[in-house]
């Protein structure tokens, strides 16, 4: 018999497995070419070339006890050091390699740090609309999700009703940005104003509220927007980034955590985050990519492919009469349901072969994400079954 807790979870995971499922059956059907899947977030555009080289580079030249060996749990301390310089370089910041964390990817890094920060009910403030797993992450350590009420005018942070929910509890917040499902980036006001609050209530209540900045999307942003680097605007900010998006890696699980020094309880904080990656089973990142990795720090994936798929599916369904906020970054479109209850707009969508995921997933109702890391084509295809569904509606 499994336990209470697992089977709670299995039965909350069945939305995306029923998607999942419903795409298979819908390509039986109808032929893959004519069902238009858009509730994954599994990046469509190739890795650089420079990964596919850097990995057959670290086999064929380097030592194999330093690429498939037991390292610290910390990852390797050369690539520590070269990712510190990096973020150095492009963020004005002063990181060393002891700052460095590697982690199985975003996932792996946010497991690690809130088991390194939670006691049992401790509170995590998160904005809606919010990537769903925080759930399942905050839980896995007994936590408190804590969740404010979505800003739909523009989906920046609510900033009025996060003062308010701010208590002795409160451990930590995580912000995403850019983000998912919104597509928006915070602007630079935001930042300052969300440190701000956390410094006042920091002084206030006498506790270290910690800043876990989830930034998988960092490098996915369009028009030449900034993406502020949060451990410039406030100290007990950690970061957690990923290489899952921005190297289209998300099966090499690989990324890490940024632990500043200016953290409260630094030593504590990275010496038990170092133990948290091991005794989460984890045991440290995984080697190979993490050498890959340090050989092309300065390499992404091609943006233009995405930003193009953004400005078709947007400027298209905006022409229908669907209104959604222009995404900024990330693969992700969230658009208003053209009914009231969102799980119904996504069963109707269905009709049309169109997956889309609702907005309650994301504690957002009313609302549903479209992910446009697809095929240029795909979105051409599909867009004539968007624009019927928008009439149904008229
Ligand atoms: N955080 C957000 C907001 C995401 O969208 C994702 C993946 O889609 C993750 C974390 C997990 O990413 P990773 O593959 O790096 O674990």
């Amino acid at each position: 018999m499994i336990s209470e807790k697992m089977a709670e979870l299995v039965q909350n995971s069945s939305v995306i497995r029923a998607m999942f499922e419903e795409g298979k059956r819908l390509s039986e059907i109808h032929g893959a070419e004519n069902v238009f899947d858009f509730s994954l977030g599994n990046p469509s555009v190739e890795p650089p070339e420079a990964v596919k080289k850097a990995l057959l580079d670290v086999i064929n030249d380097e030592n194999s006890n330093l690429v498939h060996g037991y390292m610290n749990n910390s990852g390797y301390e050369d690539v520590r050091e070269q990712i510190a310089g990096h973020i150095n370089k492009n963020f004005g910041t002063y990181f060393q390699g002891n700052n460095i964390i590697m982690t199985v990817g975003a996932a792996g890094g946010l497991n690690v740090i809130l088991k390194t920060l939670l006691n049992p009910g401790d509170e995590v403030i998160v904005f809606a609309p919010f990537f769903g797993e925080y759930r399942n992450y905050v839980s896995n350590f007994d936590g408190k999700l804590v969740v404010i009420t979505p800003n739909t005018v523009d989906f920046q942070p609510n900033l009025q009703e996060f003062e308010e929910r701010i208590t002795a509890r409160t451990k930590a917040i995580i912000v995403n940005t850019p983000n998912n499902p919104t597509g928006v980036v915070y602007s630079e006001q935001t930042v300052k104003d969300l440190a701000s609050i956390l410094e006042k209530k920091q002084k206030e209540l006498g506790t270290s509220i910690y800043m876990i900045s989830d930034e998988p999307y960092r490098e996915l942003a369009y028009d030449g927007v900034e993406v502020p680097y949060l451990t410039n605007y406030y100290n007990n900010t950690i970061v957690g980034y990923s290489y899952s998006k921005s190297l289209s890696l998300p099966g090499e699980r690989i990324g890490y955590l940024v632990i500043p020094k200016e953290v409260d309880d630094f030593s504590e904080v990275v010496q038990a985050a170092n133990v948290a990656n091991r005794i989460l089973g984890y045991v440290n990142a995984p080697s190979l990519i993490q050498r890959a990795v340090a050989r092309c720090l300065d390499s992404k994936v091609e943006l233009e492919l995405y930003n193009r798929n953004r400005e078709l599916l947007y400027n298209n369904l905006v022409d229908y009469g669907y209104n959604c906020v222009k995404p900024q970054g990330a693969f992700y479109l969230f658009a208003q349901a053209l009914e009231e209850d969102d799980k119904a707009f996504a069963t109707r969508a269905k009709k049309y072969n169109l997956l889309i995921v609702p907005g309650s997933s994301f504690g957002c109702p009313g609302y549903c994400r479209i992910a446009y890391c697809v095929d240029y084509a795909m979105i051409e295809r599909s867009l004539p079954k968007f624009k019927e569904l928008a009439e149904e509606y008229k």
